[in-house]
């Protein structure tokens, strides 16, 4: 069977995902490899169909208690021999699952880090034909990530002491640059292949405002998409139970969700939201987890969450439909206290050691501030979010509040005819600086060396800046219209030619085109 064939007959999906392909292909033969995507984007197909292609046994090592039981029921359903060997087995269960695998009656293994260690499976472990070891969620494995799990550490002895050493995946939503490093690390990965794929979602919007009155600010946001349905998340249990009552209020149909709420009531107000008795879920970050509502059009964080793992899952259960749904968060300086205090003040996790304690302290810090340097930056906020999961983007998204309003595009036909006519007149035997310098009139010594004050298109573009000039002959050059000759001293020659009727638009930062709007036309 080809991996195709797998995809189709087991899972009923005719193409691969993104990421999905060169995953499956780089274990296949051997290699390991790291699947960095967000959570939904198909990473149990990433191992489970080598798990199906591949001879031996495949152990699956996850953390997730009762994601292991869904995948294995899952699989049982698709005709896959699997199981799962977890705290929730009692030791019967267990010692029969155990015995099972044994007998080779499974393909696919689930397992709790934890029971690496026992001996019964330490025993079958080294006995059995490993084909294959999936690490999901391997973030836990860093003490920079988000749940680090010190069972985790014990993965690289456990596979270095497998009959052969079978290739090693490892899978997470959620990796910062450190995080991936310490993932092939400590998980002792071999040149893996790394892919991360995904975490763009076109259809959300960002935004961060820095209101004066937050609550007048909500209010404007929520009452501005009537009929919308959204989600607002407060960091406090007292600030949920306040904002929602404000909404409530102003004839908003909002309900709410925390962990001081009783079950019933909880449980209440979920199925309120999730029918659209309710529009507005005001809540703390308890909620959410396996939420899946898709005309979620809007998430408002009405405070600064403590890293950016958090607010980018949070954020992204708005529009899982596909539809274009806001990712608004309102930031104010006191957020910023309030994350340090909580850092700082918070009660360590007692199993942790006091230095180990300390280490996580100040990795929460560093995390901390870079969620508030996305709330502070100019930069384009889809980017800084995308970078900062090690995926690449580009600097101009077009969709978040920064692209949107730091920069426009303006439309540069009659300056790129005026360059061009310029480069011509000039005998194209010049480079940038002095094409520049005569557009903007400049008088220097190599301008009055060859008289350029004489040619017809010295100082038509005096308005600008030589640094504006230079931007649009790089601009020019960029798009083709002009060249540069190779060598020590390039100069400027004509490239394709400037189409008459459709405009040139060029981005440029949003002062220096108001400024460029207030000129008077020019003609030529
Ligand atoms: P993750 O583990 O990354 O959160 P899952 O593996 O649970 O994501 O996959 C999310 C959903 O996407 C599942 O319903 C899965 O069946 C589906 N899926 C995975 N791969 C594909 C594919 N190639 N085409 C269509 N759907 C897919
Ligand atoms: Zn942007």
């Amino acid at each position: 069977m080809t991996k195709e064939e797998a995809l189709k007959t087991y899972f009923g999906y005719d193409a691969f995902r993104g990421g999905q392909e060169p995953v499956i292909d780089a274990l296949l033969s051997g290699r390991d490899a790291m699947g960095i995507m967000p959570t939904g984007a198909g990473k149990s197909v990433c191992y489970q169909i080598p798990a199906l292609l591949l001879p031996g046994i495949t152990l699956v090592i996850s953390p997730l208690v009762s994601l292991m039981r869904d995948q294995v029921t899952q699989l049982v359903q698709m005709g896959v021999p699997a199981a799962y060997l977890n705290s929730t087995l009692t030791f019967k269960q267990y010692l029969l699952a155990l015995e099972r695998a044994r007998a080779g009656r499974y393909k696919i293994i689930y397992v709790a880090p934890e029971r690496l260690e026992t001996e019964g499976f330490q025993s079958f472990a080294q006995a059995a034909d490993i084909s294959l070891v999936a690490v999901d969620e391997a973030h836990c494995i860093s003490q920079w990530g988000q749940d680090f799990r010190p069972s985790y550490l014990n993965i690289p002895a456990f596979v270095e002491g497998l009959l052969r050493r079978p290739p090693v995946g490892a899978f997470t939503a959620t990796a910062t640059p450190e995080v991936q490093e310490d993932i092939a690390r400590l998980l002792s990965l071999r040149n893996p292949l790394r892919i991360t794929t995904g975490f763009n979602r076109e259809n959300l919007y960002f935004e961060v405002r820095q209101p004066s009155d937050k609550r007048a600010a909500l209010l404007e946001l929520v009452r501005s998409r009537p009929g919308k349905c959204g989600i607002v998340y407060c960091s406090t249990r007292k600030a949920v139970e306040e904002v929602c009552a404000l909404l409530r209020e102003r004839g908003v149909s909002a309900t709410r969700y925390h962990a001081g709420l009783e079950p019933e009531e909880r449980q209440r107000n979920q199925e309120d939201f999730l029918y659209d008795r309710a529009l507005v879920m005001v809540s703390t970050n308890a909620f959410g987890m396996g939420i899946d509502k898709s005309d979620v059009r809007y998430v408002i964080h009405y405070n600064m969450p403590k890293d950016l793992e958090s607010y980018y899952q949070e954020a992204g259960r708005a529009g899982r439909d596909g539809l274009p749904s806001s990712c608004i968060l309102l930031f104010s300086g006191q957020d910023v206290r309030t994350g340090e205090f909580l850092i700082t003040h918070g009660e360590p996790r007692e199993e942790l050691d006091a230095k180990t304690a300390e280490l996580l302290r100040e990795r929460d810090l560093q995390r901390l501030r870079r969620m508030t340097a996305y709330c502070r930056t100019q930069r384009c906020l889809r980017q800084y979010l995308l970078q900062y999961f090690g995926e690449f983007a580009s600097d101009y998204c077009g969709a978040c509040y920064n692209c949107l309003h730091n920069f426009e595009e303006v439309d540069v036909s009659r300056e790129a005819q005026i360059i061009v006519r310029c480069v011509a007149e000039l005998g194209q035997h010049f480079g940038v600086g002095v094409v520049a310098e005569t557009l903007c009139g400049a008088d220097t010594e190599k301008i009055r060396k060859f008289h350029m004050e004489r040619e017809p298109s010295y100082g038509l573009l005096k308005d600008l800046t030589q640094v504006q000039v230079r931007e649009r002959i790089r601009f020019l050059l960029d798009t083709g219209t002009l060249q540069l000759s190779s060598g020590p001293y390039p100069v400027v020659l004509l490239g394709k030619p400037l189409s008459a009727d459709t405009p040139l638009l060029m981005r440029v930062a949003r002062e220096e085109s108001s400024f460029a709007k207030r000129r008077p036309p020019e003609e030529l």
